[in-house]
């Protein structure tokens, strides 16, 4: 071709795709559209299956290397990616939910799964049904039931739920699991191989906005699966719903997966030293934690978790004579931890909750009380120790 004019030459400058180059992070692509070499190319494209590059929605190298490598740290073979862990939660809801079917959910479950929940109820006539993690025999699913979603750890009491008995009794009656994995990250048990009878969940849900990211900055979700079929439904209702993610996003969830099981023990590890400092201050009513000996979730804990393997929070409960205006005042006063949601990142982080608004069931095991939850970052468990210990100071 003759010589462009400079404009265009602008966007038709040289470049070459390099034949080989070795990295120590996989290329980052960013792409809507993906240029099709000729119309063979284009006519025979199959954006639905895995790895066909046909549009951005549809995935490019940098998505599916993250997916792979989430599925592999999951111990589950496929993964979809979705913009945060809300938006994998609706994908799953939204793949397998009809007008007329009924879902468990677990009364500890993610709040905003809940809500989203409740809203296909009045919306689209699905029923819901609670359930209590800690006593299967509240999960009585009907000919109707269709899913039960599991919490392991639930985010905020931190229960770990009974997820053998739960698991079995859900398979025996064909209703598909669907885990909320943000707690356990795939590190503190295998989804798809627990306990020694080799159980599986069906579908895993992680945020990755937690330990994956790591740094607090990136919002993401994933769904991993091992089954073909499960996996085809979900990556179907993905594709058609525009569900997708931005390539820098998955490029800086990547490069953060090295760090990331260093980064889950120290947490815990910390999590767990400022358990037993907290179990020694007798201001609150109930200290929860899923590895305390204490924890009227222990057992089902120990049944299922490696050793020590037990994520960054820890909850507490204050006693009943210290009111919202206390329990601010408490929070106000912290100052390496700082007052916000999510959790997984450098940063500790604090948050308060009244629990009489947030549950529907009955928990004898919970004490009244507000409760404030740490989730323990990247600090010296010492500092964070004196941070708590000061703002308590305030109430004094
Ligand atoms: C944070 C979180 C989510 C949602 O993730 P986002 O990326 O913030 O939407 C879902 N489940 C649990 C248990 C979480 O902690």
């Amino acid at each position: 071709m003759n010589q462009k004019n400079f404009q265009t030459s602008l966007i038709h400058a040289p470049r070459k795709a390099p034949q080989y180059i070795d990295t120590v992070q996989p290329p980052l692509f960013r792409a809507s559209t993906i240029i099709f070499k000729d119309t063979n190319a284009l006519f025979n494209r199959h954006w639905t299956d895995e790895y066909d590059y046909s549009y951005g929605t549809h995935g490019t190298p940098t998505t599916f290397t993250l997916g792979d490598n989430i599925a592999q740290i999951e111990g589950g073979k496929y993964c979809l990616l979705a913009p945060s862990g809300l938006s994998a939660i609706n994908l799953v809801n939204s793949c397998f939910l009809r007008h007329g079917d009924e879902v468990w959910v677990a009364d500890n479950i993610y709040g905003p799964n809940m809500e989203h929940l409740r809203n296909l109820e009045t919306r689209y006539g699905i029923i819901v049904k609670v359930y209590n993690p800690i006593d299967a025999d509240t999960f009585q699913p009907s000919q109707n039931t269709k899913l039960i979603w599991l919490e392991a750890a639930g985010s905020v009491t931190l229960e770990f739920p009974d997820l053998i008995n739960l698991v079995k009794k859900a398979k025996e009656k064909n209703i598909l699991t669907a885990l909320d994995n943000t707690w356990g990250a795939g590190l503190a048990f295998n989804a798809f191989d627990f306990s020694n009878e080799h159980l599986s969940v069906d579908i895993s849900v992680h945020a990755l906005t937690k330990y994956p990211s790591g740094g607090g900055d990136i919002l993401m979700g994933s769904v991993v699966t091992q089954n073909p079929k499960l996996h085809h439904e979900l990556f179907r209702m993905h594709a058609i719903q525009g569900i997708a993610i931005s390539g820098d996003d998955a490029a800086q969830v990547q490069r953060s997966l090295a760090s990331m099981q260093i980064r889950y023990q120290h947490q815990a590890q910390t999590a767990l030293k400022i358990l037993t400092w907290l179990k020694t201050q007798d201001i609150f009513a109930q200290v929860l934690h899923p590895a305390d000996s204490d924890n009227i979730s222990h057992q089902y804990w120990k049944e299922t978790c490696q050793t020590e393997q037990s994520a960054g929070l820890v909850s507490v409960i204050f006693k009943p004579e210290y009111d919202i205006q206390a329990i601010r005042k408490f929070c106000d006063h912290l100052q390496l931890f700082k007052l916000g949601f999510s959790w997984g990142g450098p940063v500790s982080l604090v948050m308060l909750y009244q629990l009489n608004q947030m549950r529907q069931l009955k928990h004898s095991h919970l004490q009244n009380g507000i409760l404030v939850r740490f989730c323990i970052g990247l600090e010296d468990a010492e500092d964070l120790i004196q941070d708590i210990q000061y703002a308590l100071n305030s109430l004094i």
